[in-house]
């Protein structure tokens, strides 16, 4: 070797336990990104919102079928005021006694169906009044809300794309270290990673290994101090590659 390097990028222990910083920072960052308090305003204001539309698709459903059935009340009240129109004008026109009787009796019983339907036209339109009230203050509410829900996704957004562009620097540096790295103990270390939570290296220090923190009986921590250059000495207690 000509000129001396760092320490970190002649020793590929060091190298590697450089790489593991960098994973470590990275497993951070995406637990912060999972964990935004964004993303959970943001799960928050959906829930409420789909609460508010149903609300307001039920009170909808429910004055959509009272409308109905006022529309349908005035036909028959119409319907009503037509035939007594037509009876008063044949009355008009005289005949005999009985005939006038009859029809005399028939508009009254007419009239009395068509104001029995004016009363529930009344009742109708009494329960539509504080639905409509109802209905709009619901609106207004759900209004608010995906505006506060635009607002909530667009800080999330922004959280989220701070914390992706500081991962993709750690990245690139990760990257640019773990390139010196020998094939076989990046496979390693990355076989090692997965299995034990994102921490498959760790440095021996005081005697203990800084992966599982249980300090190593003299004899290991002799085995480990002197294992020949090129060989990788493990933590018989949880198995992580220990640098010395
Ligand atoms: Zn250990």
């Amino acid at each position: 070797m000509g000129e001396t390097g760092t320490p970190v990028e002649n020793d590929p222990l060091n190298l590697l336990l450089a790489v593991q910083a960098k994973d470590v920072s990275l497993d951070q960052l995406a637990y912060r990104r999972r964990e935004l308090p964004e993303r959970g305003r943001l799960s928050e204001l959906d829930r409420s919102l789909a609460a508010l539309r149903q609300q307001v698709a039920e009170l909808t459903s429910r004055r959509d079928l009272l409308e109905k059935r006022q529309s349908e009340i005035e036909g028959h009240v119409e319907s009503y005021g037509k035939r007594m129109a037509a009876i008063e004008a044949r009355m008009r026109q005289g005949g005999d006694y009985r005939d006038a009787q009859a029809m005399s009796t028939e508009l009254d019983s007419l009239a009395a169906h068509k104001r029995g339907l004016e009363d529930d036209e009344l009742d109708v339109m009494e329960a539509l009044e504080p639905l409509g009230q109802e209905l709009a203050k619901l609106e207004q509410e759900l209004a608010g809300g995906e505006a506060a829900r635009q607002e909530a996704a667009a800080a999330l957004a922004s959280a989220e794309n701070e914390i992706d562009a500081e991962a993709a620097s750690i990245s690139a540096e990760r990257g640019a270290l773990a390139s010196g790295l020998p094939a076989d103990l990046a496979a390693t270390y990355e076989r090692l990673r997965e299995r034990l939570g994102g921490i498959g290296a760790a440095r021996l220090t005081d005697g203990r290994c800084s992966g599982c923190h249980l300090a190593l009986p003299t004899s290991e921590r002799e085995r480990v101090l002197n294992s020949p250059p090129g060989t990788l000495a493990y933590c018989d207690q949880c198995g992580r590659i220990l640098v010395p």
